[in-house]
């Protein structure tokens, strides 16, 4: 492990960072002019970085080898995807989840969710608890809206990937969800994460849409901590100045993220852009930096959706986005993950390159 320090830390901050070095076991080399790099070498643990980096002496950790933690590239001998049902995210390969913001009429997401999947959508997305800004705005259906999914995925064997906003209904949200969502405004939600970390099924971990890299990548880090290995991150834009798109889609973030950790991430075009007509070449843009997947909002009349209607993009629209995933997977030797419902003949024509 590698530290960078504060210029002229006093004599008592320097001694905490070597005594806490020494403590844990490491062998420590003061290096630079300066004398403020410290080398630490020996064999380390994940919680080790944290600690030092809480020091007042540590400006920052450079580099961490000999104690990677859980969500770092370092800390596993082999990626392994992420499997979700149909749906296999990284290591080659890309999925796509779609449906609307929230759940709404019973007939509507079934409708929403033959469609998504006849495109190739292999997860089926809609909230039933919604996140919202306002405390006056549709809140979602709640327990009805999970039965609501529960009744799609039995009658089209799609899975579901819906969001759980409260530790209270991780219980009642985990019986229908194959996908765990937190949404961009719980991703500080220690106590959220840390219940979802004891779970045994994967979470899709939407970055704060003022967050850090750093403070993604440790909000994946108390699931992973907990023992839920199954993490699936997502980038769906940060807060900027400009008003003409909802968020910024900051893909610098994901290809900077898929050099440093070993967990699959996609990209959301619909909350970063946050208006249809650019959904999809967020999406292109997402899927040829290398993005693992796509989860993107789509509703059969945008102009009524109880929420986020606006962002939302209609069946057709969704078929062109999945005919673009097909062509940028098979341009980069991907694979396009596909609902197992499909028949034989339309498997081989969807991987069939699109001209
Ligand atoms: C959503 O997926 O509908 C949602 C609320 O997203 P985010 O948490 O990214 O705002
Ligand atoms: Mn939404």
């Amino acid at each position: 492990m590698l530290l960078q320090l504060r210029q002229n830390p006093n004599s008592h901050e320097l001694e905490s960072v070597l005594r806490l070095a020494r403590e844990l076991g490491y062998r420590v080399a003061v290096l630079g002019e300066t004398r403020t790099l410290i080398e630490l070498t020996g064999q380390g643990r994940p919680e080790h970085r944290s600690l030092f980096e809480d020091l007042p002496a540590v400006a920052r950790v450079l580099e961490s080898s000999g104690a990677p933690e859980r969500h770092e590239k370092a800390g596993r001998e082999q990626e392994r995807p992420l499997r979700v049902r149909d749906a296999v995210f990284g290591c080659g390969s890309i999925a796509l989840i779609a449906g609307p913001c929230a759940v709404e009429d019973p007939k509507l997401l079934l409708e929403t969710a033959r469609a998504v999947q006849a495109a190739g959508a292999t997860l089926l997305r809609g909230g039933a608890f919604k996140p919202r800004t306002s405390p006056y705005s549709f809140q979602g259906s709640g327990e009805e809206g999970l039965g609501v999914l529960a009744d799609v995925r039995e009658a089209i064997g799609i899975g579901i990937a819906t969001e759980v906003l409260d530790v209270r209904d991780v219980e009642s949200v985990w019986k229908v969800a194959d996908l765990l969502q937190v949404g961009s405004r719980n991703m500080h939600n220690s106590a959220l994460l840390r219940e979802l970390g004891r779970q045994e099924k994967p979470v899709l971990l939407k970055r704060g849409f003022a967050a850090t890299v750093r403070e993604f990548l440790l909000a994946a880090e108390f699931i992973l901590a907990g023992g839920n290995e199954q993490v699936l991150l997502c980038e769906r834009g940060i807060r900027g100045f400009d008003e003409v798109t909802r968020n910024v889609l900051d893909l610098g973030a994901m290809a900077y993220i898929q050099r440093v950790s070993h967990l699959p991430i996609v990209v959301d075009p619909s909350h970063a852009a946050g208006r249809a007509d650019l959904v999809r070449p967020l999406a292109r843009a997402g899927l040829a930096a290398g993005a693992d997947g796509l989860i993107v909002e789509v509703h059969p009349a945008p102009a009524t959706a109880r929420c986020d209607g606006f962002q939302a993009i209609s069946f057709a629209e969704f078929a062109s986005v999945a005919a673009d995933a097909r062509a940028i997977a098979a341009m980069d030797g991907r694979k396009l993950s596909l609902p197992g419902g499909w028949r034989a003949g339309e498997r081989a024509r969807a991987q069939e390159p699109v001209a």
